[in-house]
């Protein structure tokens, strides 16, 4: 039987625990294209495939035109999720009778849905390698720990609204006494080196419960992390599928973007603006080239929206609420937190309706704020018309998150369509989309 889109979703975001390992599984997806490193000069062709990665947690991708590059037209996800992230120092021992991990919060996540269930760790080691060093991507793969509630008898009042402290409440047990020590050497196992030559690590928690499909008409799907991997996978789905037009087709996906995107590898470093420069100028375009590329320009950034709550529908916008399984969201912020705005929700539109693809409108609840995403931050490094998007889901940044099983098939169409449309800027406002 032929997998469907939402299990090769589920088997991606299993590949994925961290934000390292989501960017080792797109790699494997783009078997057909060059790998380019940054550090190196580029020769690219027309017609040609290629990716390149930042510290291994950002990747861009992108497809060349066999004939003269217009503008590009982007997708941005971001590869991370709230967690939290194993200090150096790792070992705190309990009155000498546990071994917990000494952890602190990576993003904002909802605290309480990380207790009682069986976790693992994973990330990246650096490791000795002769006279330097080289990364090796580490998983301990079985389940290793757990942060356990306190007994009712011993809280009370955990029910009637607990302020965890992340200094006390939310550390993992490890071990008994005698796993006192064994946290380094796990990791230095895992990396396939000797302890002593385990010189750096970036460990994070993750949950270990696999993703499902489920329901009366299993119509829905819980998994880890579908903040924001499903966007992720869906625009690498829809890059590999997409046939080129006369635009470039890039697809990004940014680290960092739950601890605000400001790192070297972020939505919001030169990253994205020094690969698009680059792609111009190894093809012997000039400067000026780059800037009348980008003014035709269009970027979709995807990532996920709230769908209205079953048992809390008065905290969505009466009007502009999402379902799950009702297509792709588009969100909109007065305020521009999402970039959408008349224009570039014309366009996609547009791009949806010809390709059968249902769309939805999101605004956050006029007195509730809500968060911001990747477009914005993008945006103020290169400046093209760009659209928030994303699909429904519930309990959003619970290491446990659930979405409609459908949506998965309408985002990667969506984004198919969007990257095999020709998007035309004549003038300001005005499109053509053939
Ligand atoms: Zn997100």
């Amino acid at each position: 039987m032929q997998e469907t889109n939402v299990q090769k979703l589920i088997r991606f975001i299993r590949k994925s625990p961290t934000s390292f390992h989501a960017i080792d599984a797109i790699k494997q997806a783009l078997k057909d294209f060059t790998p380019l490193q940054e550090r190196e000069r580029w020769a690219l062709a027309p017609g040609g495939k290629y990716y390149v990665t930042r510290n291994g947690s950002s990747l861009i991708a992108f497809t060349l035109p066999a004939g003269p590059l217009s503008s590009f037209q982007l997708i941005a996800s971001h590869s991370d999720s709230p967690t939290f992230k194993i200090k150096e120092n790792a070992e705190v021992i309990v009155r000498d009778k546990y071994v917990q991990l000494d952890t602190e919060r990576y993003g904002g996540m909802i605290m309480s849905s990380w207790f009682d269930r069986p976790l693992s760790v994973a990330g990246r080691a650096l490791v000795r390698d002769g006279q330097g060093v080289r990364a090796v991507l580490v998983d301990l793969d079985r389940d290793m720990a757990l942060i356990p509630n306190v007994a009712i008898h011993m809280n009370r009042d955990v029910n009637n609204g607990y302020k965890y402290n992340p200094a006390v409440d939310t550390f993992p047990l490890w071990g008994t006494q005698a796993a006192k020590g064994t946290f380094r050497a796990q990791i230095a196992q895992a990396a396939g080196v000797k302890e002593e030559d385990l010189l750096g690590a970036d460990l994070f928690l993750y949950n270990r419960m696999e993703g499902r499909v489920w329901g009366v008409g299993e119509e829905f799907v819980s998994a880890p992390r579908l903040d924001d991997l499903e966007c992720a996978f869906s625009s690498v789905e829809a890059l590999l599928s997409a046939q080129g037009g006369d635009h470039a087709n890039v697809c990004c996906v940014f680290d960092n973007e739950e601890v605000g995107s400001t790192t070297k590898q972020g939505a919001d470093s030169s990253f994205l603006a020094d690969v698009l420069r680059r792609i111009l100028l190894s093809l012997g375009k000039t400067e000026e080239d780059y800037y009348t590329a980008l003014a035709g320009s269009f970027m979709l950034s995807a990532d996920n929206a709230h769908a209205v709550h079953p048992n809390h529908p008065e905290y969505s916008d009466g009007l502009n609420q999402t379902v799950m399984n009702g297509g792709i969201v588009i969100k909109f912020n007065a305020n521009q937190k999402y970039t959408t705005d008349g224009v570039s929700e014309a366009v996609f539109h547009h791009i949806c309706e010809k390709a059968q693809v249902p769309v939805q409108h999101y605004a956050n609840r006029s007195d509730m704020p809500g968060g911001g995403t990747l477009g914005n931050i993008s945006g103020s490094h290169v400046s093209v018309n760009t659209l928030d998007i994303g699909l429904a889901q519930l309990a959003m940044h619970s290491c446990y998150e659930t979405a409609g099983a459908q949506d998965v098939d309408y985002m990667i169409a969506g984004m198919k369509a969007f990257y095999e449309t020709e998007i035309r800027c004549a003038a300001d406002g005005r499109y053509t989309l053939t």
